[in-house]
């Protein structure tokens, strides 16, 4: 299984979700429908490490799942700092700018 970096994506939710992790960033776009995604404290850290990683929102990853089926899988953080984050959601207060 190839781990070379140009291989990375990162799977985001889009922008307007309607649940937010606190930290989130909003300033990246998928790279297939270049819709805004939101990027939690998570994929920022994934980015930090593997900055050639390609942004996907979940839509665009879900229609190319063949594309992405050789891939390894792996997660942007460790699954109990994920599961941190998923607890903390909010509502996005920003959903209608975003
Ligand atoms: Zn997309």
């Amino acid at each position: 299984m190839s781990a070379d970096p140009e291989d990375a994506v990162l799977v985001c939710a889009l922008a307007d979700s309607p649940l937010v992790v606190p930290g989130s960033i909003f300033t990246r776009h998928c790279s297939t429908c270049n819709r805004r995604v939101m990027i939690a404290p998570s994929g920022q850290s994934l980015l930090r490490r593997l900055p050639v990683a390609r942004i996907l929102c979940g839509a665009c990853f879900i229609q190319n799942a063949k594309k992405y089926d050789a891939l390894e899988i792996k997660l942007a953080a460790d699954p109990q700092d994920i599961a941190i984050e998923a607890r903390a959601s909010v509502p996005n207060f920003w959903r209608k700018r975003n």
